[in-house]
Parts: C-alpha cells; structure tokens; sequence
C-alpha cells in the first residue's frame, strides 16, 4: 500500500484529555512527547500540520459556570487552559526537531503570536506546524468549532480528530462488545443520529466548507501518519 499522503494540509483537533494520559488532570509529559513523534511523522511526509489543542484537562467554562462563576469570564478561563497546553505541545514538537509557532485567538504578546491567518498559511509553507490556542476566541464557543473554524481558514483538505477509539461507533465500544464502527457518515447523519463526534456547530461549519472530518485513534502508534496515507481504521465524515 502506498505511503503517499492523500492531504496536503491537515488540521489535527487534540482534546485537552488526549494529553492527560492516566492522569485525571493536567499533562502527562510521556504523552505530550509521543503525540509530538505522531505529527512529526505526518510532516516529515511533507503534510502541513496545524493544530488546535483543547483545554479539558485543566478547566472547563460549563463546570465554572455550574459553580457558579459567570459563564464567559469561565470560558475566557478555559481559553488560557489551551493555551497552556498548546506552549507543551510547542516545546514537546521543538525538541523532536519541528520548528512550531503557536498563535492565540486571544492576544498574549509575550508568550505567541497573535491570531494572524495569512501568517499562519505562510508559516505551514515554510515547514512549521502551527498550534492555534485560545479556540475561537470568543465565550460560549468550543475548541471543536474553533478547530472547524481554522480548519476552514486554512483551506485545509481534511480535519482530524483524534479520539480514545479507531472511528465512530454506533454504542460506546468500551461498554458494549459488538458495537458497530461507521466506516464512512455524512455530515447530517452525524447529527440527526446525535453521534458524540464534535458538537453541532463544528459539524455544520465543516459541512458548509466541506471539510472531511476523520475520527481516529491516537493510541495506535502511527495511527496519524496511517490516516493521513489512507490507512488505519477510521470513520470518514463527508
Ligand atoms: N473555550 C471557549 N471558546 C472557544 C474555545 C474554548 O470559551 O472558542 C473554553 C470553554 O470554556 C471550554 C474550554 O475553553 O470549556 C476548553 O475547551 P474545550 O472544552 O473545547 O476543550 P476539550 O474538550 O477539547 O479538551
């Protein structure tokens, strides 16, 4: 089988949980490193990487707000989480060799660069995997969208989730033996059926730029470089 990639460009969604590990907070440092081999792989393909990295493992808005925090002060929270976790995930990727700009949806001048999509491009040109931080930007949102929106800034060629399994099932695998993987959803199926891929709104932006989103597993070592060659087990969402 070929080891061509079929994209050009990707953006690869990371939950802020993909980087916990066994941990049931924070980062778990082993991890961070094995995921910066995975997108290392995929650009040494000569696949332009970016990347929007989520924030779950350290704060959600909705759990402030739940306790009572105000909802967009709690999100804007959330927002500094990714970013935290998109500087890991910037040194992690340094030190295996791949040059990485992180740019912030919210400007933090001394840590990254700002948000500036005709940068980003030129920076994915010259071989540089960027980490979009911050999500959106804005409360209310979540990384999921934001990674549909960037996706669609990009003119990237398909966005990538990772998840904890190979694809999207029709019951959780890990609960219920014989549970069936999709091999191939449309995007309305994904929301009529209600399937937990990524929220609605990232669903129907990626449906609007028609942007091909490919749930897989990062476990399986070189489970990215086997997506992006059109290997591996996956479930296709067009
Ligand atoms: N968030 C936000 N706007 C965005 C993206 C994220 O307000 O555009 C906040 C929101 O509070 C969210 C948190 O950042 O709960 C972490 O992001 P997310 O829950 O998407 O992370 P993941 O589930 O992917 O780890």
């Amino acid at each position: 089988m070929s080891s061509d990639p079929v994209y050009r460009r990707v953006l690869l969604k990371l939950s802020g949980e993909a980087l916990m590990g066994e941990r049931e907070f924070g980062l778990d440092p082993a991890i961070v490193n094995r995921i910066a081999e995975e997108v290392k792989a995929v650009q040494r393909l000569g696949v332009q990487v970016c990347l929007v990295i989520g924030g779950g493992n350290i704060f959600r808005g909705v759990s402030g707000a739940a306790s009572g925090m105000d909802r967009s002060n709690a999100d804007y929270m959330g927002m500094m989480a990714t970013i935290i976790n998109s500087l890991a995930m910037q040194s992690a990727l340094e030190r295996v060799g791949v040059m990485t700009r992180v740019q912030s949806a919210i400007s933090m001048q001394a840590v990254c660069e700002p948000y500036i999509r005709r940068r980003a491009i030129r920076h994915m040109e010259k071989g540089r995997v960027v980490i979009f931080a911050a999500g959106t930007g804005n409360p209310f949102f979540t990384t999921d969208t934001a990674a549909a929106l960037r996706a669609s800034e990009m003119g990237c060629d398909a966005l990538l989730k990772a998840t904890k399994v190979d694809g999207v099932y029709d019951a959780d695998p890990k609960k219920t033996p014989g549970a069936k993987r999709y091999e191939r959803l449309s995007y309305l199926d994904v929301l009529s059926k209600d399937l937990k891929v990524m929220d609605a709104s990232a669903i129907s932006l990626a449906r609007e730029s028609n942007i091909p989103i490919l749930v897989f597993s990062l476990f399986k070592p070189g489970g990215f470089a086997d997506v992006v060659t059109g290997r591996g087990l996956y479930t296709i969402i067009t």
